[in-house]
């Protein structure tokens, strides 16, 4: 079993993660904060969010808070327009309209 990380589990870890963010060497955190560099490697390596993973949440948070849901209620209202759709559709005996359909209401257009 692996042990449990010593920077996650720091008091000062959101201090820890904001110096590893803005670009402060391992040796000067580990350092600062009386961990190893070992520790403050490993930890920055596996647990401390890249510029494009804090980038990328922002922009969930950005369209949760625009919806006023949250992604998965958003994904799964959209899989539910496109069943609906699908389903309508096959009972009326023509696929054809599906398509611009499922990608009217999801957005798809937009993306490919
Ligand atoms: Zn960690």
């Amino acid at each position: 079993m692996a042990r449990p990380c010593t920077i996650c589990g720091h008091p000062d870890r959101a201090e820890i993660d904001a110096a590893l963010v803005a670009g402060a060497s391992d040796a000067v955190v580990s350092k600062r904060f009386a961990a190893s560099e070992q520790s403050t490697r490993r930890h920055r390596l596996n647990h401390v969010p890249t510029p494009d993973m804090q980038a990328g949440a922002a922009q969930v948070a950005a369209a949760e808070r625009q919806h006023g849901m949250t992604l998965t209620e958003i994904a799964t209202g959209l899989r539910n327009k496109a069943i609906s759709i699908l389903r309508r559709a096959e009972t009326a005996g023509d696929l054809g309209p599906v398509d611009k359909q499922l990608r009217r209401h999801s957005g798809l257009g937009r993306i490919v």
